[in-house]
């Protein structure tokens, strides 16, 4: 038996979306994450974060900036008693064309590999369409959240997505609605 997995974009989802985010001491985490993702920890699910930093490509940081901000949030995440099973980001920007950066399937691949889970069975949660395009892509069920850039996105999206909400904590309130 398989556990079940909720994958989540990082900026704009769970930590506030702070333009090219570097520096750990910015990592704050968004109103109703750790409620929501304690939520979806109870109903049995486990949890990754699945990120695109084209900062490392673009030269705007380094690869131990993207470690120490995942690093910060799974931390501020832990004293919550939010356990968090891994962190996967994309360092590439499109003109490398990797496939890697979502919507690409990469990361949810990396992902399924390491934590050994089925993608079918997996909730993607983001608040660009390219979380619902890297959900699609690979046929979890998506989820918009308004937070970040969503509120933005959701014209773009919304309808693509499988549900759309305000925050984490309805995300896991229409995931339990499901169960
Ligand atoms: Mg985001
Ligand atoms: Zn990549």
């Amino acid at each position: 038996m398989f556990k079940r997995y909720v994958l989540l974009d990082r900026d704009g989802t769970i930590i506030f979306d702070k333009h090219y985010l570097h520096d750990p001491e910015g990592v704050e985490l968004l109103p109703q994450a750790v409620e929501g993702l304690k939520r979806m920890q109870g109903m049995g699910f486990g949890l990754a974060v699945l990120t695109n930093q084209s900062g490392v490509a673009r030269g705007y940081y380094d690869e131990d900036a993207v470690h120490a901000c995942n690093d910060r949030m799974t931390e501020l995440l832990a004293a919550e008693g939010v356990h968090i099973d891994g962190v996967f980001y994309c360092p590439h920007e499109p003109k490398d064309k990797c496939n890697c950066r979502k919507p690409k399937p990469g990361l949810m691949e990396q992902a399924a590999a390491e934590l050994d889970f089925d993608p079918a069975q997996a909730f993607m949660i983001g608040d660009k369409s390219a979380d619902i395009g890297l959900g699609k892509n690979t046929g979890a069920t998506t989820i918009l959240v308004r937070t970040g850039k969503g509120a933005e996105h959701e014209s773009k999206c919304g309808r693509r997505a499988d549900h759309v909400c305000d925050d984490l904590f309805a995300a896991a309130l229409y995931i339990e609605s499901l169960m």
